[in-house]
């Protein structure tokens, strides 16, 4: 049987997620014949594949790049899962979203630096992606065809997820997780 080819990517998350999907330890071992990772922090391809039959996306979008990455991994994926409180409602991220742009930038790399930098930190902004008003949650910007909520997920949740669609069918996640640890 052929495998399918699962994606995993990071927008604006902390790689808990990722880090639960490592938790699945002997859980990998049952997916290593079915499943090849395709692309992902956890393997060393540097693009994107043309497709990939399951994506999860770990993370808000919260910059311009995000925006940019969202749609090409939509467009590349056949089934994209919202993997995680920061994916499905924008969570951790979206708690920058009261404040403006400029505000967020002075306060992270400007007051909390060490040591402080003086000025605006206009130097320090300029390798900042260029940040969105707001961090969103993934569906706001692209199609998503499962919700895994958990911050993280836990490993049983993901390890659920996938045999259900190794099994070709679209996991029902409801009572598998909730929201929050
Ligand atoms: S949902 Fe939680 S664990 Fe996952 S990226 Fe967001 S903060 Fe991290």
């Amino acid at each position: 049987m052929a495998k399918i080819g699962l994606a995993t990517t990071w927008l604006d998350g902390c790689s808990g997620c990722h880090m639960s999907f490592l938790d699945l330890d002997e859980g990998l071992i049952a997916l290593a014949d079915k499943v090849e990772i395709v692309y992902g922090p956890l393997v060393d391809y540097k693009t994107f594949p043309e497709h990939a039959d399951v994506t999860l996306v770990e993370g808000a979008v919260s910059s311009e790049a995000d925006k940019k990455n969202i749609l090409n991994i939509r467009a590349r994926s056949g089934v994209l899962v919202s993997f995680g409180d920061c994916a499905v409602t924008a969570n951790v991220p979206g708690m920058r979203n009261r404040y403006p742009v400029e505000a967020v930038l002075q306060r992270g790399y400007v007051e909390n630096a060490e040591p402080p930098l003086a000025g605006s930190g206009e130097a320090a902004f300029q390798v900042v992606p260029q940040l969105c008003p707001h961090a969103r949650p993934v569906h706001e910007f692209v199609h998503v065809d499962v919700f895994l909520p958990g911050c993280p997920p836990p490993p049983e949740a993901i390890f659920y997820l996938l045999q259900e669609l190794l099994a070709g069918r679209i996991p029902d996640m409801r009572g598998r997780t909730r929201f929050g640890a």
